[in-house]
């Protein structure tokens, strides 16, 4: 049983949507497939994963340090003790090796896109769905049966109108989605406000919409949209600031009474560990958003849980960013809060595939085996071409 080949190619994402900071005219993701020497119904075995959205390509990463390690190592050392099944955290130590301590930033996502890929393998190996394999090893052998989601949308658009944006969050409800998030930061305040508004009337109250900013604000806008979006109870403020500014998160968390978000822009455990003890997170409100592909994989996330929960914020905190299969698996299997859905807005990512449906704000679970990506058409069409299977 080993990993016989590593390939990984660029995919446009192909939007021209944008968020406060930039819009993604040149924004791309890079698709793995690990292809192994198991056979399944005449064809080898092979993981696949994406690294996410909104943080371009880690192909050269993947196609000139961290493959090659994979490929190069003994393939008893990717393996787990009885030898029967590939190792993820094996995977990751491999990848590791004579690699610097700190810098965390530069190659969590490749790490992490890989460490993804293996995680698919691990379950195909053992025939079942992620989710299922992630209860039993991390959760006690408690899934969800059903994953509380919301909309990730209300992006800016070229020559887009409040109507338009309305139209967009009524297809939101109309596909059984309950709960969307908006950008904002991409207008004056007050434009802002008057999207806001017009949202709320349609979701029905603040918890039922969140907002995100993308890391836009300065310390003058952010106080200013803390101020204004106060009396609206929306159910978070995400990322007024730069991800790493602790000093003006706890000042925002003095005087912003409801929840704020913040971690998809985290390295992994060592970055949440500080935030929280420097930023004046408050449990049992604010959310944390780690994203497993951007952030060194499903292991590191485990000991992320850990992290949070020794700082008061148990599963219920954390709301993994990226809507796809993969965060969908991480929460189902962890019991995470919710999952982020992209439902139109990222190409062939888009989606959960056709084996997940949603009604009234949940979604249904894949059965396949691994993530599933196999039955994501668009997606898996790519994927397929790639490991050179069909
Ligand atoms: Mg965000």
């Amino acid at each position: 049983m080993r990993i016989v080949a590593i390939r990984e190619c660029a995919v446009a994402i192909n939007s021209t949507q944008r968020n406060s900071r930039f819009d993604f005219r040149s924004m791309d993701t890079s698709v793995v497939a690990v292809v192994t020497d198991v056979v399944r119904d005449g064809a080898p075995l092979c993981g696949f994963a994406f690294n996410s959205f909104g943080r371009y390509n880690c192909s050269a990463m993947i196609r000139d340090r961290f493959a090659p390690k994979l490929l190069a190592a003994d393939p008893a050392a990717l393996l787990d003790d009885a030898g029967t099944n590939f190792d993820p955290a094996r995977a990751v130590e491999v990848m590791l090796q004579r690699e610097r301590s700190g810098g965390h930033a530069e190659r969590c996502i490749p790490v992490g896109t890989l460490e993804l890929a293996i995680w698919d393998l691990v379950a195909k190996v053992e025939g079942r769905p992620l989710y299922r394999v992630l209860a039993d090893r991390f959760n006690g052998g408690q899934a969800r049966d059903v994953v509380p989601v919301y909309v990730g949308g209300g992006w800016y658009a070229p020559g887009q109108t409040p109507a338009d944006l309305a139209r967009e969050m009524k297809g939101y409800l109309a596909a059984g989605y309950r709960m969307v998030k908006t950008k904002i930061g991409g207008l004056p305040l007050a434009q802002d406000i008057e999207r806001i508004q017009t949202l709320l009337e349609l979701v029905g109250g603040g918890q039922a919409l969140a907002v995100d900013a993308n890391c836009g604000f300065d310390r003058e806008r952010a106080f200013a949209y803390a101020e204004a979006l106060a009396p609206l109870g929306l159910r978070w403020l995400e990322e007024p600031c730069d991800p790493m500014d602790y000093a003006l998160y706890r000042e925002l968390s003095e005087v912003y009474p409801h929840a704020l978000g913040n971690g998809e822009n985290f390295s992994g455990n060592r970055e949440l560990e500080n935030f929280l003890l420097y930023s004046g997170f408050r449990p049992g409100l604010d959310v944390i958003q780690v994203d497993p592909p951007l952030a060194y994989g499903i292991g590191e996330y485990v000991a992320c849980l850990a992290t949070a929960r020794r700082h008061g914020f148990g599963p219920e905190s954390m709301y993994p960013h990226g809507g796809n299969l993969m965060s969908l698996h991480v929460v189902a299997g962890l019991g995470l809060a919710a999952c982020e859905a992209y439902t139109g807005v990222f190409g062939i990512f888009s989606g959960f595939g056709e084996e997940v449906t949603v009604a009234d704000g949940h979604a249904t679970l894949p059965e396949s085996p691994g993530i599933g990506f196999e039955r994501q058409p668009a997606l898996w069409s790519v994927m397929r071409d790639l490991a050179g299977v069909h």
